[in-house]
């Protein structure tokens, strides 16, 4: 019985023998392409997995608006809580900016880290917020949203009476510069005099190239004979002051350690001082002889100051003390104790903001110091 259906079953075969070929290729192509599907997707779910523990992998090569852009690319790491190092790389595109973006500063961000973030040097990061940093790089917190120039220059308010010469001038631009910025979206067409172009009161205009000096308010460069000019720093301003010790004209470090624990002399961002390292309490000695010419608060986030005039063109400033012990007109003496370190005003910590000014401009104490 089997042999008679098997018998049967090869005379059929042989019979359609074409049938039987093309059934069989049919076959061998279903497994091929059902084999390659498989292999693909695997290869597939491998990638999407990938990508998925890759964060900075999908921000940079994810399709994105210009306008989008520096805002995507900065939310990504934050919302996957990726370390911010993850990105030293700056992301935005080639193609030139012109508008303003707005970034909101992470737990962690220094200006310099910003401007390297946006391809700017790290003043521009300044002086686009002088509302918000008014020049000083303590003044940055987690949270300020800041603008960001789409290229380096300073992000100027106009107002009703200001000449566009004059303005142009101050910021070492031509007045073309400012007018042709296609940012500040100015109607050339409207303009009768280049001075007074059609730009609204109060509006702010983007000086592309602008610079322009950089302001202290730590109070430094307080002379003894006229100590009261300080006012306008804080109550920590004294009266008239006339005499008193005079500098040997060497320093000593003004504290027991001798490094630098936050900022260092970075006149890129405007800190032209050393933030000393210290705990709090530490003793504060004054770098050379000198007469106290400003004891008490700054009002502008240095917190308790102390600045000795030296009477030979220095002057020496210690900020942010827990408690001053040198009062307004006092002599001291090379490495007499004036205070404590302290995190008094703008500080996120116990350090001593040391600044060292020589005939009004402020030095790099690294060069007047003994070696640390
Ligand atoms: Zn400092």
């Amino acid at each position: 019985m089997l042999i008679r259906l098997l018998k049967q079953f090869f005379q059929t075969i042989l019979r359609n023998k074409g049938q039987v070929l093309s059934i069989s290729i049919t076959l061998l192509a279903s497994i091929l392409v059902i084999g390659f599907t498989w292999w693909y997707r695997s290869r597939l779910s491998l990638s999407v997995v990938a990508a998925e523990t890759s964060p900075t992998l999908s921000a940079v090569t994810a399709p994105v608006s210009l306008d989008g852009l520096a805002t995507m690319t900065i939310a990504t790491p934050a919302a996957n809580g990726i370390a911010r190092q993850a990105q030293p790389h700056t992301v935005l595109p080639a193609r030139p900016r012109f508008e303003i973006t707005q970034y909101v500063v992470q737990a962690g961000d220094t200006v310099f880290g910003i401007a390297q973030k946006f391809d700017l040097n790290p003043q521009t990061i300044l002086w686009g917020n002088y509302y918000t940093l008014i020049d000083d790089p303590h003044q940055l917190r987690p949270g300020q949203t800041l603008n960001i120039l789409p290229v380096d220059g300073v992000y100027y308010q106009w107002h009703a009476l200001d000449n566009l010469n004059k303005v142009a001038s101050f910021f070492g631009v031509k007045p073309e510069d400012i007018l042709d910025f296609p940012g500040n979206h100015i109607d050339k067409n409207a303009i009768t005099d280049i001075a007074h172009p059609p730009i609204k009161d109060g509006a702010w205009i983007i000086v592309p190239g602008g610079v322009r000096e950089m302001i202290s308010w730590s109070g430094g460069a307080i002379s003894r004979t006229n100590p009261a000019a300080a006012k306008i720093f804080g109550p920590g301003f004294c009266g008239q002051v006339m005499t008193g010790a005079v500098g040997t004209g060497s320093f000593i470090w003004p504290t027991i350690e001798h490094w630098v624990s936050g900022f260092d002399f970075e006149p890129a961002i405007n800190h032209m001082a050393i933030d000393i390292a210290g705990q709090l309490g530490n003793a504060i000695y004054a770098a050379d002889s000198g007469v106290v010419v400003y004891s008490g608060w700054n009002n502008y986030g240095y917190g308790n100051v102390i600045v000795i005039d030296h009477g030979n063109g220095w002057q020496t400033l210690y900020a942010h003390q827990s408690q001053l012990r040198a009062g307004c007109g006092q002599s001291v003496y090379k490495g007499d104790v004036i205070g404590n370190v302290g995190s008094t005003g703008n500080s996120s910590g116990p350090h001593l903001h040391f600044e060292m000014i020589l005939n009004g401009a402020r030095q790099n104490p690294h060069q007047f110091l003994p070696p640390p």
